[in-house]
C-alpha cells in the first residue's frame, strides 16, 4: 500500500506531496496511492533523544522485553518517532526492527563508578576497567554509550566526578575507537568540565556548565540535551537529601535554579541543542511535546530552533534522514502552525511510522 500525504512540510515551509512506500519517501507521485491526510503541517516527527524505556516506572530494570515495548509506544503515540536510549539496564536490542518501535539509538547500559549512580541501573566498574567496560558497552548498543560523569559522593557529602580527566578521556577516545558516540550525565560544575575537555559527544543535564565551557562546547561542536523536565525535579531531590546531605541539597537547588540561564547562554553561543525528557524511573513517556515547550518558554529558544532540536535535526544528528527522496517514512501532522503557537505540537493529527498509519 502506497501513502500519500499532502501539507506544508517544516522546516522547508512549502507545501508538498509525499509519497510512503513500505518505509521509503518518494517525492514524485507513485501509482495506486491513498490520500491520508490533505492539509496541515507535517514534520518527520518528534525526537526524545533522552529516554529510558529500559527502566521501570519508579525505577529499576523493567521486566522483559513487551515491557520496553509498550513504554516506547507512549512516545510514539504523542508523536515521537525516534528515540535515543540514553543507557538501559536491560538489553533490548530485538526492538530496533520492531515495526512498531520509534527508530532506536541506543546505549548499552551506563557505566558508573561503584556505589555511585542509580541502584541496579549501571554497570559499575573502577577507573582501570572504564575503557574496556566502554568498549563492552559499545557492543551492547547501537552507537551510544553512556557515562555517568558525577553523582553524590556520600563522604563529601556534594556531587562530585565519577573519575579523574584521564579516566574519562580514555573512556571517550574508547568509545570513538570502537565507533560509537559518547553522553554522560553531569549535574556538576567539576565534571562536565572534565567532560567537555574530554571530547565527549553529548553533554546530558549540564546544569554545572559556565559560560567559557559554553564556548568550548560551541567551538567542538558538543551536543546539550538538557532535559529540563528533569532538572525541575531537583527540588524534590533537594528535599529528601536535606537532612543527611545539606550541602548537596543546597548545590541541587543552586544549580535548578541557574538553569534556564544555562541553556538560554548555550543556544546563544550556538551549542547544539537537542531535546530529551528523561523519561523513565520517576518522569512519564510521553512527554516530548512538554519538553519542547519549556525549551521555548523557558530557555528563549524560538518555535522553530525547539521544533528543530526535537524533530528534523535531531533526527539529523541521530542519523535517520527526514522526509527527502529515499528517506525514511515517519511523520506527524498538526492541524495548525507550530511555529506561530508551540502548543499545537502536544496534538498531533496524523501519525505514520515506518510507512504505517498509527493515527
Ligand atoms: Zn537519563
Amino acid at each position: 500500500m502506497v501513502l500519500h500525504v499532502r501539507g506544508v512540510l517544516l522546516p522547508d515551509d512549502e507545501t508538498v506531496d509525499l509519497w510512503l512506500d513500505g518505509d521509503r519517501v518518494s517525492r514524485s507521485p507513485l501509482p495506486g496511492a491513498e490520500t491520508i491526510s490533505d492539509g496541515g503541517f507535517i514534520l518527520p516527527g518528534l525526537v526524545d533523544a533522552h529516554c529510558h524505556p529500559g527502566i521501570a516506572p519508579g525505577g529499576g530494570p523493567i521486566g522483559s522485553l513487551d515491557e520496553a515495548r509498550e513504554l516506547a509506544l507512549v512516545d510514539r503515540d504523542a508523536g515521537v518517532l525516534a528515540i535515543r536510549d540514553a543507557g538501559s539496564p536491560y538489553p533490548y536490542p530485538e526492538l530496533d526492527d520492531d515495526p512498531e518501535m520509534p527508530r532506536l539509538a541506543r546505549a548499552g547500559r551506563h557505566i558508573a563508578p561503584p556505589r555511585r549512580y542509580l541502584r541496579g541501573i549501571g554497570v559499575e566498574v573502577a577507573a582501570a576497567d572504564v575503557p574496556a567496560t566502554v568498549r563492552e558497552q559499545a557492543r551492547a548498543g547501537n552507537g551510544w554509550v553512556k557515562l555517568v560523569g558525577d553523582w553524590l559522593e556520600r563522604d563529601a557529602g556534594d556531587l562530585a566526578p565519577a573519575w579523574d580527566a584521564a579516566t574519562m578521556t580514555a573512556a571517550v577516545e574508547a568509545a570513538h575507537a570502537a565507533g560509537v558516540r559518547a553522553a554522560v550525565h553531569t549535574f556538576s560544575e567539576s565534571a562536565v568540565e572534565i567532560m567537555v575537555r574530554a571530547g565527549v559527544d553529548s553533554v546530558e543535564h549540564g546544569t554545572g556548565l559556565s559560560l567559557d565551557l559554553v564556548d568550548e562546547m560551541a567551538r567542538r561542536g558538543t551536543a546539550l540535551v538538557p532535559t529540563m523536565i528533569n532538572i525541575e525535579t531537583f527540588g524534590g531531590i533537594a528535599e529528601r537529601a536535606r537532612e543527611k546531605f545539606p550541602g548537596y541539597a543546597k548545590h541541587m537547588l543552586a544549580l535548578r535554579d541557574g538553569f534556564p540561564d544555562v541553556v538560554r547562554a548555550a543556544y546563544e553561543a550556538g551549542v547544539p541543542i537537542y531535546l530529551g525528557t528523561d523519561a523513565g524511573g520517576g518522569i512519564e513517556h510521553g512527554m516530548a511535546a512538554a519538553e519542547m515547550l519549556l525549551l521555548h518558554t523557558r530557555a528563549g529558544m524560538s518555535a522553530l530552533d525547539a521544533l528543530a532540536a526535537g524533530s528534523w535535526r535531531a533526527r539529523e544528528w541521530l542519523g535517520f534522514p527526514g522526509l527527502v527522496e529515499g528517506g525514511l517514512a515517519d511523520l506527524v501532522v498538526y492541524d495548525r502552525d507550530p511555529r506561530a503557537d508551540l502548543r499545537v505540537v502536544t496534538a498531533p493529527r496524523r501519525i505514520v511510522l515506518r510507512g504505517r498509519v498509527v493515527r
